[in-house]
């Protein structure tokens, strides 16, 4: 029966069951009424329903003595991990969708020898799509309906892999600058307002910092600068031990910028 009892102790709390308070009990019911647990009678509270006599029941203290059929302990446990399995498939289909809408078309790009105009148009529709996602994500947040909370989850996995997206297309163009002579090792700095585009998923931003100087037309930059702004101009620039992608946005677009055709 899916139900949870509530049972009643009358008299002392038994040495038997002081010795054994952890271990879950798990009974069959003898009596519609009352349950006998390690030398203690619990009688139930004369507002609950009868125990189904014959059948199994767990249980345990917590505030009253409650008991639940093991039938419905497992069903509920069953359901639980059937939700759960579900939730799973779900965020993986989001996932391998966003997948095949975003990162695959931009490996697709970078494998094929792009122009720069075909990169800067894969850019722009991928910030495009970020900026819709986090609109998506921000509206729906603090949802209490769980369908719409599921919309703000789901925003936040496409942006995931919309980011994904943005940092093989900025490892690629990092690569081509290297071979062009302009080498930099990407450098983060810790402010979340630091060219930051946003915040939001990823607070700070990884910059192009030079290892050599670059002048092109009225553009400067000398060794130890960002492409977005000269090194002083920032509170902290901490080189990155481990290489991680360029997503300063500024950086990225002088990066675009400096890219020969
Ligand atoms: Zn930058």
């Amino acid at each position: 029966m899916e139900h949870t009892y509530k049972l009643l102790c009358d008299g002392f709390i038994s040495p038997e069951f002081m010795r054994n308070s952890h271990s879950p009990w798990v009974m069959g019911v003898e009596h519609p009424r009352t349950i006998r647990l390690e030398g203690m009678t619990l009688r139930l509270h004369d507002n609950q329903p009868d125990l189904p006599v014959g059948v199994q029941v767990q249980v345990w203290l917590d505030r009253y003595f409650l008991c639940e059929t093991v039938e419905y302990i497992e069903a509920k446990a069953a359901a639980c991990a059937e939700r759960a399995a579900a939730r799973q498939a779900h965020e993986d289909s989001v996932r391998r969708s966003a997948t095949s809408t975003y990162f695959e078309p931009t490996q697709a790009l970078i494998a094929g020898n792009p122009t720069v105009a075909a990169l800067r148009e894969k850019l722009d529709a991928l910030y495009v799509a970020l900026e819709g996602e986090e609109r998506l994500y921000h509206q729906f947040w603090r949802a209490l309906d769980p369908q719409n909370k599921q919309k703000s989850n789901d925003a936040l996995s496409v942006a995931r892999v919309i980011n994904d997206s943005i940092r093989a297309l900025s490892d690629y163009v990092f690569g081509q600058l290297a071979t062009q002579g302009i080498k930099g090792i990407s450098s983060h700095a810790v402010s979340p307002h630091e060219g930051a585009r946003s915040g939001l998923f990823d607070p700070g931003k990884d910059h192009f910092k030079l290892l050599t100087p670059v002048a092109y037309g009225k553009f400067k930059r000398s060794k130890g600068d960002a492409l977005c702004k000269p090194y002083v101009k920032f509170f902290c620039l901490q080189d990155n031990e481990v290489h991680r992608a360029v997503t300063c946005c500024a950086c990225l677009d002088r990066m675009l910028r400096l890219l020969n055709p």
